[in-house]
């Protein structure tokens, strides 16, 4: 009897011991992919706890790629804008001869995203996806930053400014059309991969009073008239009655989606109808992944993007 009574108490804990590691294996514990392949250590100033952190240029990526791209992204798109944030980063890295963030000396990047470059601890990303993609997304996330480790965009052997956007609304900009600098990577090219994104098009209702007091000017002066638009429509220069504006500072001071705008004016009111979100000029994502579902890969995401830029790698002794 106690023979029997010992090999059940027997039985009992060899299942203790070995169902759970059973059940991690099925609920697919793998490995998680390193983030930590590159070798760079930033420091990052974070603007909503006012601190700065230091932490290796792949935590600081992933944490960048949560909070600039949808993490239902396709991988091939979060790779895309792994190597763009890469770029953009370690362009500002002191150590490597980078800027730095020009509001806090100390800091090579900070997490404002008006100033550098969006970033989000991972809990915070974590806890907006729903609960039964968390680890999915994560995984993705941390596969895109691994599997491009290295890889930055350059054109005639420099890093570019790799500026993106959320969703070119069919074609995105020259750089001198939205700026002032011609840039030879950032040109217009077509897109049309981007139309299924919910920010194609946004129409907002905004009063004659306050469309003079957004762009400063007195509602008897407001007289909104178009100077230049870009070839895809985006507006270059818009008189407002006493000034003439670039379109991006039309769109911000409007708060506008995007300078690809028209209007109707009824009474006392604009009806305002935006293509696209954000200012156009380089990646636009919602088009990356358009192109990822597609079956491009990340380095053909990038060079339909930037053009005749290189994918090149940086810092792996190589
Ligand atoms: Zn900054
Ligand atoms: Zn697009």
């Amino acid at each position: 009897m106690l023979k029997k009574i010992g090999l059940v108490l027997l039985v009992m804990l060899v299942l203790l011991l070995v169902l759970p590691a059973l059940i991690v294996k099925s609920c697919g514990g793998k490995t998680l992919p390193d983030a930590n392949v590159d070798p760079y250590v930033v420091a990052v100033w974070n603007h909503r706890t006012l601190e700065l952190v230091r932490m290796p240029l792949g935590e600081y990526l992933t944490g960048v790629v949560a909070a600039e791209m949808p993490a239902q992204f396709h991988v091939e798109a979060l790779k895309a804008q792994a190597i763009v944030a890469r770029t953009y980063t370690v362009a500002k890295i002191r150590a490597s001869g980078g800027g730095g963030c020009d509001r806090h000396p100390e800091a090579d990047i900070c997490t404002d995203s008006t100033h550098c470059q969006a970033w989000t601890l991972k809990e915070e990303a974590v806890a907006k996806w729903p609960f039964f993609r968390q680890r999915s997304y994560w995984r993705k996330i941390l596969r895109a930053v691994s599997e491009t480790q290295g890889q930055v965009v350059t054109f005639q052997g420099k890093l570019i400014d790799a500026v993106y956007h959320s969703t070119c609304g069919g074609c995105t900009e020259n750089s001198e059309e939205v700026w002032t600098n011609e840039i030879p990577y950032l040109r217009s090219v077509s897109c049309g991969y981007c139309s299924s994104s919910p920010r194609f098009t946004e129409t907002v209702q905004i009063s004659a009073a306050q469309v003079a007091e957004k762009l400063g000017v007195p509602l008897e002066d407001l007289k909104i008239q178009v100077q230049e638009r870009t070839e895809s429509g985006r507006i270059i220069k818009v008189g407002t009655g006493r000034e003439i504006i670039r379109g991006l500072e039309f769109r911000n001071r409007l708060e506008l989606k995007s300078s690809k705008v028209s209007w109707l004016q009824e009474e006392a009111n604009y009806t305002f109808t935006t293509v696209g979100y954000g200012h156009g000029v380089g990646l636009c994502q919602y088009g990356a992944d358009g192109m990822a579902r597609q079956g491009y890969n990340a380095l053909e995401i990038i060079n339909k993007y930037y053009t005749g830029i290189q994918v090149s790698r940086v810092g792996i002794g190589e």
